[in-house]
Formats: structure tokens, sequence, C-alpha cells
């Protein structure tokens, strides 16, 4: 099996077996034919790449049905404001300036653009979510972004003085076409900022819940590097991110036309020094995952047996590898809520358990929720402090499975 960036030799180094697309969520009444596919996960031996050995069909995953909002935490939402405003300040400061997201989604970072008056397109090709986002007075183009579309975008708007991409870059297995549009897309001294779930991150808390469909490739900086290298980019700056269970921001500009931070450099040689990229390092990072399974399987098997009764909480994309994985069903967890609106009164992708709405969560209370929102856990015990004072408990998996009692 070969590199999708480099066609370097893949070297496999965890299986999650059969998988649902993650957030192909089911009516009750009509389950239909699910799509299923083999989840598993290789580095590259050339340029440290990690991606998934099997590739989903676009079409499949982002649809008119999408039912992730960025817009739904409040965290996430602060999150992008900062970051609209850095931009504003740093970036965006020349005469008519220009700016492009590709999978803006609800439109949450550039409603705070739009709302400067900044020239601006988000490139979103999920019908549902891009509507949001141009309800919000955001422009929008309902497309995927690859090098024809940058060549359209361009030759109407002109050159960017920054593409901007969040939790985007790592869906899309052809970043060749990706590249070449960021390239033709750019003005010289632009920047091409994205942000993604970190390698380092997910190996560190063993968060293998991070590896989904849409997840197709796990950056480093290591890998980034390289992959930029190829376009004729250089990576310039780094910066890790505590959100989504722990991100790195990467700027890249073009070779030469500026200078890299010591953040490039420092996060490049703690890479080397962790042997990030190796596979006795990502072997044993396997090795744990199924440790956390076979923990997780028994604490929810022996609830049971006692009678206790277990909720989920949150019906994340990343929930599907984890119930998948583990061979979670109602039996199990027979209930999880979730208060996203697309997702309630349908059954979880795969494992089938029925998804509803938050007030569910309360009425009663359970005993044990287990939080698949896990990257939200501050915000979330906050909110939940009368599950808390019912003498309820949390169950968490990452970094291992273990107890947040009331
Ligand atoms: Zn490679």
């Amino acid at each position: 099996m070969a590199c999708r960036i480099c066609s370097g030799r893949l070297h496999p180094f965890a299986d999650f077996g059969r998988q649902p697309v993650s957030d192909a969520f089911v009516l009750p009444a009509d389950p239909g034919e699910e799509f299923f596919f083999d989840l598993a996960v290789g580095v590259c031996e050339s340029c440290a790449m990690v991606q998934l050995l099997h590739e989903v069909p676009r079409e499949r995953m982002f649809h008119d049905g999408y039912p992730y909002l960025s817009s739904g935490s409040a965290v996430m939402r602060e999150h992008f404001r900062a970051l609209a405003g850095r931009l504003l300040a740093t970036e965006l400061t020349g005469p008519d300036p220009f700016v492009v997201e590709l999978g803006c989604n609800d439109g949450t970072m550039l409603a705070t653009i739009a709302a400067a008056g900044v020239r601006h397109l988000g490139v979103e090709p999920s019908g549902g979510v891009a509507d949001l986002a141009a309800a919000r007075g955001v422009r929008v183009r309902k497309d995927f972004f690859e090098a024809a579309t940058a060549a359209s975008i361009r030759a109407f708007d002109g050159p960017a003085d920054v593409v901007y991409a969040a939790n985007t870059l790592c869906h899309i297995p052809y970043l060749d076409s990706i590249m070449k549009g960021v390239a033709t897309l750019l003005r010289p001294g632009g920047v091409f900022v994205f942000e993604d779930p970190y390698l380092g991150d997910v190996v560190e808390r063993a968060s293998f819940d991070q590896i989904y469909d849409e997840h197709f490739y796990l950056f480093s900086a290591t890998s980034v590097r390289a992959m930029a290298r190829r376009h004729g980019f250089e990576l310039v700056d780094v910066e890790r991110l505590p959100v989504h269970g722990g991100e790195v921001r990467y700027t890249l500009a073009r070779e030469g036309a500026r200078t890299p931070t010591a953040a490039v450099a420092e996060l490049l040689v703690a890479e080397e020094a962790a042997e990030l990229a190796a596979p006795a390092t990502l072997s044993a990072f396997a090795g744990r995952v199924a440790g956390i399974r076979d923990g997780l399987v028994d604490l929810l098997t022996g609830l049971r047996a006692r009678g206790a009764t277990v909720y989920g909480y949150g019906a994340t994309a990343k929930s599907a590898t984890v119930l998948n994985y583990c061979g979670i069903g109602p039996g199990l967890v027979p209930l999880i809520c979730d208060t996203t609106p697309a997702k309630q009164g349908r059954l979880t992708p795969g494992s089938h358990i029925p998804v509803l709405g938050p007030e569910a969560f309360a009425d009663p209370y359970p005993d044990y929720a287990l939080l698949f929102a896990w990257n939200h856990a501050e915000e979330i015990m906050a909110k939940e402090t009368a599950f808390r004072d019912a003498g309820g408990s949390w169950i968490l998996y990452v970094p291992d499975v273990y107890l947040v009692r009331g």
C-alpha cells in the first residue's frame, strides 16, 4: 500500500475493524443498507504521514445532511472569534484584503470577518451547514475545494491573502489537489493556515477515537513540512491548541517568503526525540488502545450485571470508532443524548444505539454517563451540575478508563 502524499511505503500499525460512516445516523424504521469499511491506519516510511489505508467516498461523508456544527460549543465559538480577530489584525491589513475558508461549516469563523466588512468566501460542500453560514451573512460557495475550484475563485475574486481551514484538511485524501489550489489562490506573500488533530496528542493520550472515516490524516510538524515542501511551501509557524483533544495550527508560506518561528524547530525536535512516527511508538499506541477497549467493555459489562444504568453523552463522530471497535450496543448503553437535532430520533451508525435529545438525560438521570464528547469535558461537566448532585458519575476512556465522581 502506498502513501497518498509521496507514494512511499506504508507501515500499518492499527486496525479498528469494520466501521460505518461516522455521521451516517440511521432511521429506526428504515435502517437501509449501511456502508462499512475497514478502519486501518498506517504511517509512511518516507514522509512520516499517518493516514488511513482505506478511503470512504467523500459524498458519503460531506453531504446536505452533514450534522456537525462548529457553533455548537461556546469554547469553539470563542476559539474562532479569537482567530478571526488575529487574522484581521495581522494578515488582513492591506488594501481590500480577501480571505477564503475551506470547509467553513456554519460560518462561525467567517461571521466575524464578514462583520468587519472584509472580503471573504467560505467553500463548503455540505449544503445544510452552508445554508446556515449564508443566513449569518457569510458568502458561501457550495462545493468541494480542489485545484479547479481555486482557479475559478481566483478568476472571479482575485488572489487571497489568507486561506484558512479548521478540521478540514485532515479530511481530504487528495491533498495534492488542495495544495495546488492553495498555490493558485494565494497572493505571493499570503499564508495558508490550518488546524487539525495532532498526532502527538493522539499518541500521548491514546485518543484512538480521533481516528475515524473523516480523519484521513493525522498530521505532525514533520509530515506537514514534508508535504508543504513538495508544493513549494515552507512550514513557518506552529501553535499547539487545546481544542478538540489537542490540535496544532500550522502556517505555511511560499518558500523564502517568511522566516520560520522558533516554535517550528522546537516541535520538530520534540517529535524526533519522541520518535513519534517510529513503528515501535505507534505499535505501543495500538497496544494501549486495545487495553482501553478491554477495560471499557469490562467496566460496562460489570455495571450492567449489577443493574446500574449507563447513558452515552454526545453522539459524536468520534464515538463511532469507540462503539464499533469495542462492540458496544444498546445492551450496554441503551441511549445516547445529543443536542444536535439532526441526530435525535435516529440510531448510531453500526452500533444502533438510540439518540435522544438532552432532556432525556435528566429523565431520570442515569447512574453513569459515558462521555464521548470528552474534548468538551470541562464545559459539559460545568453545565451538568445537577447530574453530579444526583450522584451521577462520568466514565472517560482516554488516556485510560476512569471515573469522575460527583
Ligand atoms: Zn509519504
